[in-house]
C-alpha cells in the first residue's frame, strides 16, 4: 500500500512529489503518456520565475523530477486505465497492475483539443501535428507554407517557432483580434513571415486521398466565402480539454470536466486532492500548476497525519 500517488508528472505531479517527498511520504509518481506534462512540448519558457533568460520547457521539467527524486520521490512510467475512488483506500489500474493508496493527488493536466474534422483526423501525423515544436522541423515542413490555428499563446508561439521552418505561416483564427497575451500577440502580429487569416475557419484538411496535407480548406465566418489555403502542415493550436474522463462519477467536475477543487487543493472525496491544469480553468500557467501542486502535497501530508 502506497501512503500518496501523484497521478501526472507536469508541473504540478512533481511539485507536490517534491513537498510530498520532504514530508517522508515516498509519493509514487505515475508518469502517464506525457512524462513532463506538456511544457515538454514547449520551447523556451519565458514566465517562470527564477529563470531571467528563460529555460527550455523539457530541461525545466527533467530538473523538477530531479529535485522531487533527490528527496525520495519514485517516478514510475504508467499510464491510469481504471480507478475505484469511492473511499480510501483508493484503487488504481496502472498498465494492468493493481496499485492501492492512501492519499491521491490528481495532476493529469489536459491534452490539446482538436477541431474535430473528420479529415484532421485522417491525416492526423501526415501533416496535421498539436506540437511544432516535437514536429516543426520535420523536412516535409521546410521551405513550405504551414497553417497554424488558434488565436491564443499557444497559437502564437507554434507560429512564431514555425517561421524558422516554413516558408510563410498563416495563422488562421476565427475572430479578428487574438486572445495572446499582448507581448506574445505584438511579437507575433510584428512577423513578416506570419500572415494572420482573420475571422475564418478551418472546414476541411486537404488532401486525404493523397494520403498527406496539400492545403486546407477556410470559410470567412463573416461572409461565409470559402476559399483554399496551399500549405504543407496544419499545425493545431486551438486549448486543450483537461485529462479527467477516467474521474467522472465520484468526483465533482464542471461541465468542461475540469475537477473542482475545494478549501485549496482538496476534492468532494476525502484523501483525494487536485492540483494544475485538470483543475484550472483559469490560469493553467507552469507556475500556477506548481502553486497548486505544493497546496495538493501539503494538505496530503495533512491529510495523512490526521489519520
Ligand atoms: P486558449 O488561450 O484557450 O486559446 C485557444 C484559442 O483557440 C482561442 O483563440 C480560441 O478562440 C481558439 N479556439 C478554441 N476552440 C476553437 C475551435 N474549435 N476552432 C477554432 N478556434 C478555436 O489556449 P492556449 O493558447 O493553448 O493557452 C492556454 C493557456 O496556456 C493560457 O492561459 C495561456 O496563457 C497559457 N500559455 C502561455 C504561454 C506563454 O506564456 N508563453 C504559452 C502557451 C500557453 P477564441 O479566442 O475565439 O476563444
Amino acid at each position: 500500500m502506497e501512503r500518496v500517488v501523484i497521478i501526472g508528472s507536469g508541473c504540478a505531479g512533481l511539485t507536490a512529489a517534491l513537498y510530498t517527498a520532504r514530508a517522508n511520504l515516498r509519493p509514487l509518481v505515475l508518469t502517464g503518456r506525457q512524462p513532463g506534462g506538456l511544457l515538454t512540448t514547449t520551447t523556451t519558457v519565458e514566465n517562470f520565475p527564477g529563470f531571467p533568460e528563460g529555460i527550455n520547457g523539457y530541461e525545466l521539467m527533467t530538473r523538477m523530477q530531479k529535485q522531487a527524486e533527490r528527496f525520495g520521490a519514485q517516478v514510475k512510467f504508467g499510464t491510469l486505465e481504471a480507478a475505484n475512488l469511492a473511499r480510501p483506500p483508493f484503487q488504481l489500474t496502472v498498465d494492468g497492475e493493481l496499485i492501492e493508496t492512501e492519499a491521491l493527488i490528481i495532476a493529469s493536466g489536459a491534452s490539446h483539443r482538436h477541431l474535430g474534422l473528420e479529415s484532421e483526423r485522417k491525416l492526423e501525423n501526415k501533416g496535421v501535428t498539436y506540437c511544432a515544436t516535437c514536429d516543426g522541423a520535420l523536412p516535409m515542413f521546410r521551405n513550405q507554407p504551414l497553417v497554424v490555428v488558434g488565436g491564443g499563446d499557444s497559437a502564437c508561439e507554434e507560429a512564431l517557432y514555425l517561421t524558422r521552418f516554413g516558408s510563410i505561416v498563416y495563422l488562421v483564427h476565427r475572430r479578428d483580434t487574438l486572445r495572446a497575451s499582448p507581448i506574445m500577440a505584438e511579437r507575433t502580429l510584428a512577423q513578416p513571415k506570419i500572415k494572420p487569416i482573420w475571422d475564418t475557419v478551418v472546414t476541411e484538411v486537404l488532401d486525404v486521398q493523397q494520403d498527406k496535407v496539400t492545403g486546407v480548406r477556410v470559410r470567412n465566418v463573416k461572409t461565409n466565402a470559402e476559399s483554399v489555403l496551399e500549405c504543407a502542415g496544419l499545425f493545431v493550436a486551438i486549448g486543450h480539454v483537461p485529462n479527467t474522463q477516467l474521474f467522472r462519477g465520484p468526483l465533482d467536475m464542471d461541465e468542461n470536466g475540469y475537477l473542482i477543487p475545494r478549501q485549496g487543493a482538496a476534492t468532494n472525496v476525502p484523501g483525494i486532492f487536485v492540483a494544475g491544469d485538470c483543475a484550472d480553468r483559469v490560469y493553467r500557467q507552469a507556475i500556477t500548476a506548481a502553486g497548486m501542486g505544493c497546496a495538493a502535497g501539503i494538505q496530503a501530508e495533512r491529510y495523512l497525519a490526521a489519520r
